[in-house]
């Protein structure tokens, strides 16, 4: 018998996946995300995580929860059992309606399409709008999921500049005309205005209007994405762009962070003619979002103070980002900066030149504190002087910790390198950890 070994790949070795050659050319640009190679270190209890971005359940009403979920299976059993449609439950339509508008989006329950997650939302927009090589402009740095999703659709993502006030609007003028003058294609702008993931920025509202018009005048579809608008806080809201511009802003909304990301439920609220792409997208995708967990959502709703809910999370957040920019001010190295959220999960971190943060990533694991380096959330190789530290599921106290723990490697890392030079140009000095595609 002749041994049956993985096929040489185009280089002649053998790789260990025999299906290497079989994939679609889409699938070459898949790789594990920073955030997910992460996951299994970061998860062990000694490590502080400071990494991911897992909302905080503490807070939720458990008991009352079962109670009511094993109602929903007895009573409503056969229906919430039962395969649904694409569009979603029209009750939970009429209540996302409601949710939406207390960020002053008058949409209608036709034109919500409930999605697995915004997640799935972000993966049927880039589906129906884009082609290989269109391009999709971002903020820079973007959240890493939507990222992922557009290099699956082999879609260019050229970044924004971001300030203090969110999205630059100058920034984007420019991205704009360059991609016209290079004869590139662009599909839509996507976006995530309120408490930036990672950025931890919310775009001014002044700056939302013009952010608008500049797409409008130039026909480019904005998406927004909106799953930390309700955690402000200070119960603070900003108008929603789609709002402010209906016929021109794809918009996705989640119960992940207001409710149970474990759910998985989310939503697009689109322009009318744009809504029923979206529906075929999703039936193709899942032919129709859970209706076991739609009617728990639903149910939570009408039969739980959820406004309230929402309240006891801000609260916690605002707790654990304190504790974290005060630990931040107090322990770490002259010349870092960071910004300092109003809502959301998230800081970002910059450090001093000379401190690689993706290199310096495997001491910080060793002296077991874990943050994600900027690099994850750009397209283009930048980011490495960034880092986001999410502050939503630790504790106050082991926030402070890993704070501290931080500093101390940053300090010996800025040390290292006003001694031998940036770390990233010593002698032996590549990743440690896998790299991202091979964890
Ligand atoms: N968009 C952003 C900006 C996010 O941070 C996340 C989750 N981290 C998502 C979308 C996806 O959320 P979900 O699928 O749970 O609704």
């Amino acid at each position: 018998m002749t041994s049956v070994g993985p096929p040489p790949d185009r280089s002649g070795s053998r790789s260990l996946d025999p299906h290497l050659r079989r994939y679609a050319a889409r699938a070459a640009g898949m790789t594990a995300s920073e955030v997910r190679a992460l996951f299994a270190v970061a998860s062990r209890p000694e490590v502080v995580s400071l990494a991911g971005g897992m909302p905080n359940l503490t807070a939720l009403p458990l008991d009352s929860l079962s109670t009511e979920i094993a109602d929903l299976v007895s009573a409503d059993g056969l229906v919430a059992l039962q395969y649904g449609s694409a569009h979603g439950l029209p009750e939970l339509r009429d209540q996302i309606c409601e949710v939406m508008a207390l960020e002053e989006v008058r949409g209608h329950p036709d034109d919500v399409v409930v999605t697995v997650g915004s997640q799935m939302a972000l993966d049927m927009v880039t589906r129906i709008f884009c082609d290989p090589g269109d391009v999709v402009l971002a903020e820079g740095p973007s959240y890493v999921g939507a990222l992922g999703t557009f290099t699956a659709y082999q879609t260019g993502v050229v970044h924004v500049a971001m300030d203090e006030h969110g999205l630059v609007p100058e920034a984007l003028r420019e991205a704009i005309t360059a991609c016209e003058a290079a004869g590139r294609r662009v599909k839509f702008l996507y976006t995530i205005p309120n408490f930036h993931n990672p950025a931890g920025v919310t775009l001014s509202v002044p700056r939302r209007a013009e952010i608008l018009e500049i797409c409008a005048r130039h026909g480019i579809l904005v998406v927004e994405d909106n799953p930390y608008g309700l955690l402000g806080f200070d119960g603070q809201t900003y108008p929603a762009l789609r709002s402010m511009d209906p016929d021109n802003v794809v918009y996705l909304g989640s119960f992940s962070k207001t409710f149970a990301a474990g759910l998985r439920v989310g939503w697009t609220l689109a322009p009318h003619a744009v809504r029923e792409k979206l529906m075929l997208a999703a039936e193709s995708a899942t032919l129709c979002p859970p209706t076991l967990n739609q009617m728990i959502v639903s149910r939570y709703l009408a039969t739980h103070d959820w406004r309230g809910q929402i309240k006891s999370f801000q609260q916690a957040y605002r707790e654990r980002r304190d504790a974290m920019i005060a630990a931040l001010e107090q322990h770490l190295p002259d010349g870092c900066s960071w910004t300092v959220p109003d809502g959301g999960f998230f800081v970002w971190l910059t450090v001093p030149g000379g401190v690689d943060t993706k290199a310096m990533l495997p001491r910080a694991v060793t002296a077991r504190v874990a943050y994600v380096s900027g690099t994850g959330f750009y397209a283009d190789g930048l980011g490495s002087r960034q880092m986001r530290l999410s502050f939503c599921y630790p504790t106050p106290e082991r926030i402070t910790e890993g704070v501290r723990r931080l500093s101390a490697v940053l300090s010996d890392e800025l040390e290292l390198a006003a001694t031998f030079g940036p770390i990233n140009q010593r002698p032996g000095s590549g990743p440690q950890v896998p790299a991202p595609d091979t964890a």
